[in-house]
């Protein structure tokens, strides 16, 4: 084929595959154009795979095979692992791009260097994606370790814990700039390697806790910044863009995920933080009540609108399809029926909307914390499932409390509420949820799936009295 062809096919297929990475971003933020938007990105990066073999300037395409193939068999049991796995998984991904981009960076180095066509700005450009890849690897893989709980999960914390990191961070950035002054001096290139490696390790050490996924997000980010210049050593500008979305788009979550749990975005970045919150002293117990489910099936027949409140207890008891026939049963009787849907509850962001799509669920159905905390003052029974921090009213006005200013859904706004539970027990933040022991509060004890199967078989047998 002739070159010139071969350059604009080249061409083409970075613009369709840049246009479809924008549109897949878009299509991903919303559940109803959530598979469009995987299929965009799918089709969007096998463009670009494409057009980057069309290349003249790759001779040798034996190697691309081997870690094509590499790559598809480490891939592919990774893509089937459990839901609850997801977050270490994805951690692992971004610990494998940033070994791709501190490789390429290393021997795009070696190359120049070694031949001395090596430019100051090529040197910089290739310290920054050398630095970000490597920190970026070694940090996922501590993050990945810790949430697979491999490697303990507590935070870990020394004195002066801050100035060190700064040091590690100030001379790797100094091997830098002495890479950019003189771009032969290859010692540096070492030292800043070996810092931006141990700097990874160093950076998720005192991380723990809820503030774990979040710094997967920031390490996408961090992943993606790190593919920006690994575009600029390769001067391929599909792969600046494609970084540029990557790691803006984990900016954007980090933000949301920082504000959805009341987190300071800088204390998550520089701080030493994510401190599990400790249990509270057994305080006083106050007396709570509790229902049956044939009292449940009772109270939801009776009710015109109904909000569900979904959480990590749905996902442990994989009650979603139970969830499904009490929706079926209530819709059926013309009873109005929404799922309220925080941005952390369960252990990602948008555990519960897969679950619930899992279900099938109709994606209408689902409405946002804000939307939904509108209308609650007008919902006749709000049936918690699982869930306690995001549904515990002490984050409005507890001061003390670890989730004190984290927005909630404000279930005890309705007229009764219904939570299923196993025990008293609390959530994720170790605290007690007063939520329970409210005049309008009933509780539902056992097992979600469960509890909720004994519901809908009460509804199934109560026939359509509404
Ligand atoms: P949660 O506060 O962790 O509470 C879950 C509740 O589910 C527990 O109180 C537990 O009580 C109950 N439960 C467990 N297994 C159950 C079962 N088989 N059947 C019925 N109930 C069961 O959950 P959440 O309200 O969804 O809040 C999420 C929390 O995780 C927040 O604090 C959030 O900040 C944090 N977080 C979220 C993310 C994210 O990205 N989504 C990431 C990290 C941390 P019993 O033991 O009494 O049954």
């Amino acid at each position: 084929m002739n070159a010139a062809l071969v350059g604009n096919l080249t061409h083409a297929s970075y613009i369709l595959a840049a246009g479809l990475f924008i549109f897949s971003l878009r299509w991903l933020s919303r559940p109803q154009t959530a598979r469009r938007g995987v299929l965009a990105g799918v089709v969007g990066m096998g463009l670009a795979i494409v057009g980057t073999l069309l290349h003249p300037g790759i001779s040798n395409y034996l190697w691309i095979l081997v870690a094509a193939s590499l790559g598809t068999m480490i891939g592919i049991p990774l893509s089937r692992v459990p839901l609850t796995a997801v977050p270490q998984r994805t951690a692992l991904s971004h610990a494998f791009g940033g070994l791709a981009a501190g490789l390429v960076g290393t021997a795009k180095y070696m190359l120049w260097a070694g031949d001395g066509s090596i430019t100051r700005f090529q040197s910089g450009v290739i310290a920054i994606e050398v630095l970000l890849g490597f920190l970026t690897f070694t940090g996922s893989l501590m993050a990945a370790g810790k949430l697979q709980e491999a490697i303990p999960t507590r935070p870990i914390t020394f004195r002066g814990q801050n100035y060190f990191n700064f040091t590690l961070l100030g001379v790797a950035a100094l091997c830098g700039i002495g890479l950019v002054v003189d771009p032969s001096l290859w010692p540096l290139f070492a030292v800043l390697c070996v810092l931006a490696l141990v700097f990874g390790v160093m950076l998720i050490l005192p991380i723990g806790g809820a503030d774990m996924p979040t710094v997967i997000s920031i390490l996408n980010s961090y992943a993606g910044l790190a593919a920006v210049a690994m575009g600029f050593v390769m001067d391929n500008m599909l792969l600046v863009t494609a970084g540029a979305l990557d790691g803006s788009s984990g900016f954007i979550l980090s933000l949301i995920m920082c504000r959805a749990m009341n987190r300071s975005f800088t204390n998550v970045l520089f701080g030493a933080f994510g401190q599990v919150a400790v249990a509270q002293a057994a305080g006083e117990q106050k007396a709570v009540k509790s229902a049956t489910p044939q009292d449940v099936c009772d109270m939801l027949e009776n009710a015109a609108r109904v909000v569900i409140v979904p959480g990590y207890g749905m996902a442990v008891a994989q009650a979603q399809h139970r969830v499904r026939e009490v929706y079926d049963q209530l819709t059926k009787r013309g009873i109005d029926v929404k799922f309220a849907i925080h941005p952390v509850a369960g252990r990602m962001p948008g555990h519960m909307n897969v679950l619930l799509a899992e279900a099938d669920i109709p994606y209408e159905a689902l409405v946002e914390m804000d939307d939904i905390n509108r209308d609650l003052p007008q919902t006749d029974v709000v049936l918690v499932v699982g869930a306690n921090d995001v549904v515990n009213p002490a984050a409005r006005h507890d001061q003390s409390s670890p989730i004190y200013g984290m927005p909630i859904i404000d279930a005890d706004k309705a007229k009764l509420c219904v939570a299923i539970k196993r025990s008293m027990n609390p959530g994720f933040a170790g605290v007690d949820n007063e939520l329970y022991s409210a005049d309008n509060t009933l509780m539902l004890f056992g097992d979600a799936k469960a509890m909720l199967g004994e519901v809908a078989k009460a509804l199934t047998g109560g026939g359509l009295g509404h």
